[in-house]
């Protein structure tokens, strides 16, 4: 049976068609569950009994649970038990401009990053759409606060679970459910080119960021494994094409990890990799995990590699570090059956 969390507006809207029913109904399920927060199906006053029962008859209105919150200064991990016994986590960041949630798309991944925890369990199976907006909705009831940022950013790579995942944008971002404004909502991806070209082709105006981790072909092969698949020269080349229909500026992740990749000839090869593209460097200091034996560059080595960058005429931020205290941070979350 199909979640009621996993149905787009046009879902909606065509299952009230299909039974001779007005489209509108589907804002107004919409407003209940979103909006008003009521999933109990016997308060929908505006619509009438025999199209209450069929449609709790058609529909689940289950959610996985909460089992486990940690917290820190600035942020809180969730670990969240899915109907199957299957977990995920989900990670709270408390910034000065708002809230935001980082999602998990799939139960383990399969990318096979070589610094990455959560690729330690492979995948299990891709979150339904209702795993994913149910984070959300689980976290701002627990909290009592509105969460005002997404980052497609947990476990799981989201473009191998596509159309689950643009589900679930589509949910949030639509005004008569979570309402969140797609510039506030940032999918990252290792680079699965396929889905990256069918990203653009949609009318979804999110922030797309691309982890690519090393300024060369041998490099970025040792680090992660997509990259036999698709190669530098074909993302550098889908990231042109994206910018170009979107007209959207794409973030360019990169995981400092020491002596492996920070040195700064890697950042100027990668500052020649990236020259007259419409992209962000956003440095990510790596988070050490027990399991894997990269160590994290040292901050003056990380400030050398910006600055490097800077000289070059490339935009580039360092990413503010939350949640390591609870292994919330990137590339620490896992699901609790991996030791
Ligand atoms: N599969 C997607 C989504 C995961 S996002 C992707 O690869 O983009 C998580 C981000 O954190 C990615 O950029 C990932 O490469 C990075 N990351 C993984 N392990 C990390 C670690 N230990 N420390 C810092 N960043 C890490």
């Amino acid at each position: 049976m199909k979640n009621i969390y996993s149905e787009t507006r046009e879902d909606l809207e065509t299952y009230f068609l299909s039974m001779g029913e007005k489209k509108f109904k589907a804002v107004q399920v919409l407003e209940w569950l979103y909006q008003k927060r009521e999933p109990n199906l016997e308060n929908w006053s505006n619509i009438k009994k025999e199209l209450r029962e069929k449609i709790a008859h058609d529909f689940a209105f289950t959610m996985p649970k909460i089992i486990k919150r940690e917290q820190d200064e600035l942020t809180e991990k969730y670990l969240i038990e899915l109907a199957d016994n299957e977990h995920i986590e989900a990670v709270l960041m408390r910034h000065d401009y708002g809230n935001s949630v980082c999602v998990s798309s799939q139960v383990g991944c399969n990318m096979g990053c070589a610094f990455c925890e959560s690729g330690r369990l492979k995948k299990i199976r891709n979150l339904e759409t209702y795993e994913m907006v149910c984070q959300i909705l689980l976290i701002e009831k627990l909290i009592e606060e509105r969460i005002s940022s997404i980052v497609i950013m947990g476990i799981g790579e989201p473009l191998d679970n596509y159309e689950n995942v643009i589900r679930f944008i589509k949910i949030i971002n639509d005004a008569k459910a979570i309402a969140i404004g797609a510039r506030h909502i940032t999918l990252s991806t290792c680079g699965l080119i396929p889905q990256i070209k069918q990203l653009m082709t949609l009318p979804l105006q999110i922030n797309l960021a691309i982890s690519l981790h090393a300024s060369n072909n041998d490099l970025r092969s040792q680090l992660m494994q997509v990259n036999k698949a698709y190669n530098l020269d074909i993302l550098i080349d889908t990231i042109k094409e994206y910018i170009d229909k979107t007209n959207r500026r794409v973030t360019i992740e990169y995981v400092m990890l020491n002596n492996v990749n920070d040195g700064i000839k890697n950042a100027e090869e990668l500052a020649r990799l990236l020259r007259g593209l419409n992209v962000y460097v956003n440095l990510i200091p790596y988070n050490e995990t027990n399991h894997l034996e990269f160590k994290k560059s040292n901050h003056s080595q990380i400030m050398k590699f910006y600055d490097t960058l800077k000289k070059n005429k490339i935009n580039v931020t360092i990413r503010k570090e939350f949640g390591s205290k609870i292994s919330a941070a990137c590339g620490q979350l896992r699901s609790k059956e991996v030791n």
